[in-house]
């Protein structure tokens, strides 16, 4: 008999239409003509199908978007009409918030109560970058004994690639969009091949928006043909990218060509350090969520847990109660708080690094996926007990959700352990011991530290990571002054300053 949840999305998919590219103002097919399946993780049946881009999409796209940005009225528009049309994507985005909500849950897997937050979140992005553009962006003036007054002004790049993961998509790409075109650069966004439908709908808000066209375009595709096509097209400026830290080096190598300005948002490997002396009520609801929300496919999950030996016995009941009763089921069920893995081979990559961890000596402790929801990509929570960190499954990112529970004794060694890691995005430390929080906070070695605390994140905040979790940071004020803008410096003479006279005879 089938299961109700499948039966729900059965009729999902039907409303769901095949997605094009977005280029010009307008949705067309690629020059090819081809496309790929686009498949619903839950049932591992075909959603719709999606055009395949090419190298001459991308250079159409990229056309468009230059044309834009050198002719069109965005780059000379005053400002406060243009974060009228961001403003406008905002709101369009509220009023879609149920239908935006529902296609990345049907796309990713991801919890429908988990996506429609994240959707919220995306208006904010464009809200926020609208009044950050206006309030924030000026520039310096430097008044030079009387010869001169120097002053800076921030210009916009020109033509901007986005080239963004699956694991967030709408989240992550508005992140990118919103601060890109408030600033005035016109863009062309490659969202990942797995996760194509919000990215359509974005480009959907953006049209009804009314943006000029050109100012905003997307291609669909893989990465080694559409993303390597955009990183390597000339009159592209810069490419931000998420994804993995292998995809972001490969990226970095083939920009140089055309030296171009990148920003990496890569992979981690976070620890999360319980000391004895913490809140070990909090910290245990923040390890849970952190690691098992959003399927465990999160950049800045908990994945390796660090508990001192004296409370570890009992937090780790506590983790396996937990673990025993998060509802695992279909992502568009509201009640769900875990759901499929975005792909098969992803499932499996998850499912080995389980089976590597019993070889390493863990034990593995996990929930129980449904009867009716074998078929699935479901990986159960997982707690590894008994993990050291020097084990693979705590060095390498498995992107799932899996814990690895390592125990320690000392402050010092706790540190070194966090540390001894190639990834450096995000930490969390519990204890009511104020000097040791912060003492450990700046020990440990990642761009984003939480003391007592989930990973909530304000958007004034920068955001990023060290060593192999990326270069730059985005968010706040970083991403327009950083990425998205460059200073150009004008001198004005005010009086008269020495000018050598070569050549003037005496
Ligand atoms: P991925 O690197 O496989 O793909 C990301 C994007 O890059 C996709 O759009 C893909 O098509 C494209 N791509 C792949 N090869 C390319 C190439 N040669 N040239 C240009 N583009 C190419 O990553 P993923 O599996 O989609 O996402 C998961 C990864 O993203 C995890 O490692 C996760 O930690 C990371 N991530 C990081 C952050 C952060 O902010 N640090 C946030 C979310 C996800």
């Amino acid at each position: 008999m089938e299961n109700q949840g499948i039966a729900v999305q059965k009729s999902a998919h039907k409303q769901v239409d095949d997605v094009q590219h977005y280029i010009n103002g307008k949705f067309v097919e690629g020059r090819s003509g081809t496309s790929f399946d686009n498949i619903n993780p839950f049932t591992n049946e075909v959603i719709n199908r999606v055009a395949e881009g090419r190298q001459e999409d991308v250079n159409e796209a990229v056309m468009a978007a230059k044309r834009a940005f050198e002719h069109g009225p965005w780059g000379t528009m005053k400002v406060e009409a243009r974060m009228k049309y961001i403003n406008r994507i905002a709101d369009l985005i509220d009023e879609e918030i149920e239908e935006i909500a529902f296609l990345e849950a049907l796309d990713t897997g991801l919890p429908i109560s988990q996506t429609k937050k994240m959707t919220a979140r995306a208006a904010e992005n464009f809200r926020f970058y609208a009044r950050m553009v206006q309030a924030k962006l000026h520039g310096e003036s430097y008044l030079v004994d009387k010869e001169f007054i120097n002053y800076t002004i921030y210009k916009p790049l020109g033509v901007i690639g986005l080239i963004t993961p699956w694991n967030a998509p709408f989240m992550l790409e508005t992140w990118k969009v919103a601060p890109a075109l408030a600033t005035g650069n016109t863009v062309v966004l490659k969202p990942a091949e797995l996760s194509p439908l919000t990215a359509n709908k974005l480009a959907e808000v953006i049209h009804k928006a009314g943006l000029p066209e050109g100012v905003f375009n997307v291609v669909h595709g893989f990465g080694e043909t559409a993303g390597a096509a955009l990183v390597a097209h000339p009159d592209v400026k810069a490419i931000s990218f998420t994804g993995e830290t292998t995809t972001g080096s490969i990226i970095m190598k083939n920009s140089a060509d055309t030296l171009k300005k990148v920003s990496m948002e890569l992979g981690g490997k976070s620890p999360f350090i319980v000391f004895e002396d913490a809140d070990l009520e909090r910290a245990l609801d923040a390890a849970v969520w952190g690691i098992f929300s959003f399927n465990g496919e999160r950049c800045t999950a908990n994945s390796r847990v660090f508990l001192h030996k004296n409370i570890k016995p009992q937090f780790v009941e506590a983790l396996k109660e937990r673990v025993a009763n998060i509802k695992i089921g279909d992502p568009l069920d509201p009640a769900t708080q875990l759901g499929p893995l975005i792909e098969k081979a992803h499932f499996n990559k998850v499912q080995s690094y389980i089976e590597l961890a019993k070889e390493e000596g863990c034990e593995a402790v996990q929930g129980i996926v449904p009867e009716e929801l074998r078929e699935g990509n479901f990986v159960p929570p997982t707690l590894l007990l008994n993990a050291k960190n020097e084990m693979r499954v705590c060095q390498e990112e498995i992107f799932g959700p899996v814990m690895a529970v390592i125990e320690f004794e000392t402050e010092e060694e706790v540190i070194a352990m966090a540390n001894d890691v190639r990834y450096g995005l995000a930490g969390y430390v519990w204890t009511n011991d104020i000097k040791k929080a912060h003492r450990v906070a700046h020990a440990v070695d990642a761009g984003m530290l939480w003391i007592n605390a989930q990973n909530v994140r304000d958007l004034r905040i920068p955001f990023g990571g060290t060593k192999d979790s990326g270069i730059g940071r985005e968010g706040g004020h970083y991403a327009i002054f950083e990425f998205y803008t460059e200073p150009k410096v004008i001198h004005v003479a005010i009086g008269d300053h020495h000018i050598p006279q070569f050549g003037k005879k005496k």
